[in-house]
This record gives structure tokens, sequence and C-alpha cells, in this order.
């Protein structure tokens, strides 16, 4: 899943590849890629404007057209989405299902093998972000520890999936909510609400760092620190920080890795001691 230090190196790319360039048209090769607009009307946004920046919400990505009136691009990755630039028609990435084009045979495409990623468009992103009914972004807005306390106030479910909630929090699926909790030694199925000012603290800092340092490595799993958990999902392998054993079960029907020694500490006051 694209989670938010995967839309953030997206907007990296996009941000070196495809700003201030005048957009000569625009190809749909699969319409289902396309949320709420017809192709002809993602062509006519488009065309003959360029964009001018990039921001991030969440999983979104929005491209700001030049003039602000004209509102954004909206792109959402989905499970396998991804964005890639080529020029020869024979480097077109398999499972382009969008294309932007720019001048000299310049193009951008919107990758997705499953189809599940959404191109959007929007007069207004903010007004968007609230339509979708999303909540702060896990990154831009939850600044500080009460920020976080707030998010999660009264949701008695479970933290993990209060977590990947995008209405609750915007920007963390499955891999990374599983790494914060361990590296904030908390067990997933706590009360979202009921977290001690030493957990609250502890979750707060984590999900800075795990986020922070994958952004930094391009959301490439194989580059993250070996003592992440994230390197080691699968059942059975050993815990990096305590030799114990990494177990695998599901919490809100997502599986989940982790280790029980570390993060059952039974009291969401984030267990484990020194
Ligand atoms: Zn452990």
């Amino acid at each position: 899943m694209a989670e938010l230090p995967d839309v953030a190196t997206f907007e990296r790319y996009f941000d070196a590849t495809a700003l201030h360039r005048e957009i000569a048209g625009t190809e749909v090769r699969d319409e289902r890629m396309l949320d709420g607009l017809t192709a002809a009307e993602l062509d006519r946004g488009l065309l003959g404007h360029a964009f001018a920046a990039t921001r991030r919400h969440g999983k979104y990505l929005f491209a700001l057209l030049d003039d602000a009136d004209d509102g954004a691009l909206v792109l959402h990755f989905g499970m396998t989405g991804s964005l890639r630039t080529f020029k020869r028609p024979d480097a077109m990435p398999e499972y382009a299902r969008v294309l932007i084009d720019f001048s000299e045979g310049y193009r951008l495409a919107v990758v997705s093998q499953r189809l599940l990623g959404g191109v959007a468009l929007t007069d207004d992103p903010d007004a968007f972000v609230a339509e979708r009914g999303l909540g702060p972004d896990a990154l831009a807005d939850l600044t500080d520890e009460a920020a976080l306390r707030r998010a999660l106030e009264g949701h008695g479910g479970m933290l993990k999936p209060a977590l990947t909630n995008q209405a609750i929090v915007a920007g963390i699926g499955n891999l990374y909510v599983d790494e914060m909790l361990y590296q904030a030694r908390l067990d997933p199925r706590v009360p979202a609400d009921e977290l001690d000012d030493r957990a609250l603290a502890e979750l707060f800092r984590a999900m800075r760092r795990v986020l922070e340092t994958a952004i930094e490595r391009d959301a490439d799993p194989a580059e993250f620190p070996t003592g992440w958990i994230s390197r080691h999902r699968e059942p059975g392998a050993t815990c990096p920080r305590c030799g114990g054993e990494i177990e695998r079960f599901e919490v809100a029907g997502r599986g989940t890795y982790w280790c029980p020694a570390c993060q059952a500490g039974g009291d969401g006051g984030g267990g484990g001691g020194a």
C-alpha cells in the first residue's frame, strides 16, 4: 500500500520531473483509474496548463496548476501505484493507466497494476480533504503530542485500526503502523484513547521517527534500519531488539507483525521497561 512515506517519495519524483512544463495532452488508457471525472474532463482541466507545485495530505498527492483558480490534479496510489516518466514509446512502463504529455514527447505515467489508485481533479485541495473526511496528516499536522492525543480522543477501539483509519489520522497504513507500534513497544490492541502520557509520548516519537526515516530512505524497505521490524516481517523471525520471536496475528482483519515479548505490556503504558 502506498502510505505517507511512499507518497512523499512520489511527490519528490513529481517535483523533479513534472513541474513547470506545459501540458500538451493526456491519455487515459484505463477509465477505471478516473475518480469522478471523464477522460475529456481530465484533458480539458490540464491542457495548456503547467504544474506549479505539489502538496500531500495523507496518502493523496495534489499537483497544483499554475493558476491557483484552476485547482489541482489529485493522485491516489492504492496498493501498487507509482509514477514514471519516459520518452521513447517502447519505454512506456507496464500498467501505465493515465499519461500526461509534456512537450517534446516527454510523458508522465501514472502506473497501477491493480487499478486501485485514483486520478481526480479538484478546485480546492482543502475542500477535497474535507469532502473525503480525512483526518490530520500524520506528519504535517500531528506536530506535537497534544495533537496526536486530540486525534485519538473518543476512539475507544483498538490502537492499530485507529491509526490506520484515514478519518482519524491520514497517511498511515499496515506496514508503518506495525513499525511505529513496535518501536513504541505498544500492543496493537490497546484502546486508542486510553494511552497514558508516557505511551503517548513514545508513540508520537516513534511515529515521526519512522515516517521521517522512511522518507529519507525513499520508502524502500530494503534500506530501512536492520533494527526495524519491517525488515523481519515473517513469523518466527528473531526480534532485533530482544531476541524473542516475531509473531503474526490478525488485528481488525489486518495481518499484524509484532514481538509479544517487547510489546505486550498489558497496561497500555508502553510496557517492556528499559
Ligand atoms: Zn522483542
